[in-house]
């Protein structure tokens, strides 16, 4: 018995776009092809999504959604619920420090891993995996390394940065670990003796402000550390996974790691493929809204970027949403822009941009597109289920209309935080209705979804070449 046949639209894979019907059972997707026509009288629902593309529903592999229960309790669920709004159907969450992650956790991923799932269990309304991260305070990652990946979890973060990053011979721990037992090490790579000398430097200079973000993590401050990170990894024998790339220069050791056959794959952001680092002038207010690590960067670097997304040196795009508020996480500027909480939101535009940008904008194909939002992301953090439309897989579906306009406003956002990043930004094409498992969660712009309908999803990583 069809439950749901969508007939009608461009079927959108990483291979190719076509005219075709899907057919959904059991939440899942149980045809796809030219015409199912003869299924219409039999299917509970039929719906008729002529003139527009059918997308798999979006993997974002990079959230700090959070689960802390603040003076607004809901934060995780308005995530899930702008995740949906955006065309997003599943994405992964860090519990690092700040997120609401207790100290236990910090001391050990298994703690984290209960924690995390005890905290979100019944609020999202999309699917829904940790990453966990390790931290200076855990006690010994690299053992409990192969039980949180059996236990479905195999991905892990690690930082270079802040108090709670990891030295060297950590990260090469955490890297053998991962290698060997089927995990895959994330690692925010900046050198932190770097950076925290010229933030002190700008300091002692009474530069206070935050126009002086980006000039105290400049470009080779990202590159050194990744170019480091990867050299641990060769060592290590093991995969690795660059989050957040933000400058051509990083992206330069990159690309010469992957020349070299090393399995070494990095993200990128529509922050960075879009903004550049003139927000950081002008009023110190606004500008701090723009206060991410990396920085965002001189003109040229996004090209840079869209051409690394081209060619297939980056490997995907995800947004490193962090659903701070201009009216309260980020009053921290006013202290000095080395205390102005780190992030900005970006659950909700990631197709948005993605597609305006890249796909309108003739700078990817729509093909590729589909394969660095949802596809790759999939395939490298081992959701088996996610990520194409193929006969089999979930039935997350994006209905997204390409002859759509409109303007990116952030009161008419869903999320968690008070802000976007690209207000007043047009964009081109629109998510008309995005299908979970064969739910609809967002139907004709109205979220239709319900607290609980999302699901934990267990991982497991495939071979990665
Ligand atoms: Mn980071
Ligand atoms: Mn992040």
């Amino acid at each position: 018995m069809t439950d749901l046949l969508v007939r009608g639209g461009i079927v959108v894979t990483r291979d190719r776009s076509a005219r075709a019907d899907v057919a959904v059972e059991g939440g899942r997707i149980a045809a796809v092809e030219p015409d199912l026509g003869g299924l219409a009288a039999s299917a509970r629902e039929v719906v008729d999504a002529t003139g527009l593309l059918v997308l798999p529903g979006v993997v974002d592999v990079h959230t700090h959604a959070r689960v802390a229960t603040d003076q607004r309790p809901d934060r995780f669920f308005d995530d899930t619920v702008a995740a949906a709004f955006g065309g997003t159907t599943t994405f992964l969450a860090f519990n690092n420090p700040g997120t609401g992650a207790s100290p236990a956790a910090a001391r050990s991923l298994l703690t984290g891993l209960r924690e995390w799932r005890a905290a979100t269990a019944g609020d999202a309304a999309v699917d829904v995996a940790p990453s966990l991260v390790i931290t200076a305070s855990s006690e010994d990652a690299a053992a409990e390394i192969p039980a949180a990946i059996e236990a479905g979890v195999p991905t892990f973060k690690a930082f270079m940065v802040y108090d709670f990053g990891l030295d060297d011979a950590t990260i090469l721990g955490a890297l053998e670990a991962t290698g060997r037992h089927g995990g895959l090490l994330e690692v925010h790579c900046e050198n932190r003796a770097i950076l925290e000398a010229l933030t002190a430097r700008h300091l002692a200079a009474g530069e206070v402000g935050p126009r002086y973000h980006a000039s105290s993590r400049p470009p080779y401050v990202e590159a050194e550390a990744t170019g480091r990170a990867i050299a641990l990894a060769r060592a290590a024998r093991a995969p690795l996974y660059v989050v957040h790339l933000s400058s051509a220069e990083a992206l330069a050791e990159v690309r010469t790691a992957r020349a070299e056959g090393l399995p070494v794959f990095a993200e990128t952001c529509p922050v960075y493929l879009d903004l550049t680092e003139d927000r950081y002038a002008g009023d110190p207010e606004a500008a701090a809204r723009f206060v991410i690590s990396p920085p965002l960067r001189p003109a040229g670097h996004p090209e840079a970027l869209w051409a690394g997304l081209a060619d297939g040196d980056l490997a995907l795009v995800a947004t490193d949403h962090v659903p701070d508020r201009a009216a309260v996480e980020k009053q921290s500027w006013r202290e000095s822009f080395d205390r102005v909480s780190n992030g900005a939101p970006g659950i909700e535009t990631l197709l948005a941009l993605a597609y305006d940008a890249g796909v309108a904008g003739g700078r990817i194909t729509l093909e590729r597109m589909v394969d660095l939002l949802s596809t790759t992301p999939a395939r490298l953090f081992g959701f088996a289920s996610k990520g194409a439309l193929a006969v089999g897989l979930d039935a997350d579906l994006v209905l997204f209309d390409p002859a759509a306009r409109r303007t990116i406003r952030g009161a008419e956002l869903h999320h968690s935080s008070d802000y976007t990043p690209f207000e007043g930004r047009e964009v081109r094409g629109a998510v008309r209705s995005t299908i979970l498992r064969g739910s609809f969660v967002v139907r004709d712009g109205a979220f239709v979804g319900r607290r609980g309908f999302g699901r934990f999803v267990e991982r497991a990583i495939g071979e990665l070449a």
